[in-house]
């Protein structure tokens, strides 16, 4: 399905980007930098796993090309349920959740703050069993839903301004402006702490995305009337492909309108997925863990990321095209 009337340079342009959600720059970033905030005490170890942590942070989005439910985890349409923040009548509890709406319910709109809240306790269990290949793998995945919540156009059925003919922006916003910008940002976050609500802390990360989505979008409408169709877009030549793609001076101009926004995000997301993984240790009993051992990849493992690879050089999406790109 078409999702503009240049659908295939956008998708030309964004390709790379399609299914990635922050873009993996981001991805990338965002893990790493969540390493570097951890207390000392636990820094060591997940250092050690830092290539692991950081090479696989955009998995999640091409499991999606593999496994059925796997799209549900990164998005939340929160306008679905209600017209306006707070999130007073969405049950932050997941089984009260599915108790008002049904699993089918949820499922189509989306599970994002929900499957955090889950993979934390998994993590817990993880640390007291000192399952390291685990440890590491929640928390590679985990890195990857934190920051696709703190992603505006994650929280809002409206993901790719295709209900107010903003059709790309979700790819303008998440990877565009990183790949253009984030050089600039600085990305140091203060030391990760024990949190004591951690369903609170998800669903506040949430909401506050939530709550930027009108300013995402109007800000774009905005910068738009001050550029005429060709000073919005540029046709640039990438390799033997002719594209379509947001100009820089657009970009650079939408980003300046926005403020410090992305980075904000970018930062947020990084903090609190730190606090979340030494949450998790210290409820865990703060497990002395081996701080140089590797762990052998299992083999299941392995043939996931084959599965998945595999799948997604095919390309097809299973559930919602939602399209993250
Ligand atoms: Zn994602």
């Amino acid at each position: 399905m078409p999702l503009n009337k240049y659908p295939f340079v956008l998708l030309l342009i964004f390709g790379p980007f399609l299914s990635l959600g922050w873009g993996f720059y981001a991805h990338k970033k965002i893990n790493e930098q969540a390493v570097y905030s951890l207390p000392p005490e636990l820094f060591g170890f997940y250092k050690n796993h830092l290539n692991y942590l950081t090479e696989r942070a955009t998995d999640p989005d091409k499991r999606r090309y593999a496994v059925e439910n796997e799209g549900p985890k990164h998005f939340l349409d929160a306008d679905y349920y209600e017209k306006q923040l707070p999130l007073d009548t969405l049950p932050k509890n997941w089984f009260k959740a599915v108790e008002k709406y049904s699993l089918d319910t949820l499922q189509k709109h989306g599970i994002g703050p929900w499957n955090l809240q889950l993979m934390q306790k998994q993590l817990v269990k993880a640390f007291e069993e000192k399952n390291i290949f685990r440890i590491i793998k929640l928390s590679t995945d985990m890195g990857h839903y934190v920051a696709d919540m703190h992603v505006p156009l994650h929280t809002t059925s409206n993901y790719n301004g295709q209900k107010t003919g903003q059709h790309g922006i979700h790819g303008l916003w998440e990877s565009r402006l990183p790949e253009l910008f984030a050089s600039n940002y600085n990305f140091v976050v203060g030391r990760a702490v024990y949190i004591d609500s951690v369903e609170y802390s998800i669903w506040n990360a949430f909401e506050k995305s939530h709550s930027l989505v009108d300013s995402v979008l109007n800000t774009e409408r905005r910068v738009s009337n001050l550029f005429s169709e060709d000073k919005k877009y540029v046709i640039e030549q990438r390799g033997a492909s002719t594209v379509k793609t947001y100009s820089r001076e657009f970009s650079s101009k939408y980003h300046q309108e926005l403020g410090t926004m992305v980075e904000d995000r970018m930062k947020d997301a990084m903090y609190l997925l730190s606090c979340l993984w030494y949450t998790a240790w210290v409820e865990a009993g703060m497990p002395n863990l081996e701080l140089n051992q590797g762990f052998g990849i299992p083999e299941y493992d392995s043939d996931e990321l084959k599965e998945i690879e595999t799948n997604y050089q095919k390309g097809s999406i299973k559930g919602r095209e939602e399209p993250n790109e």
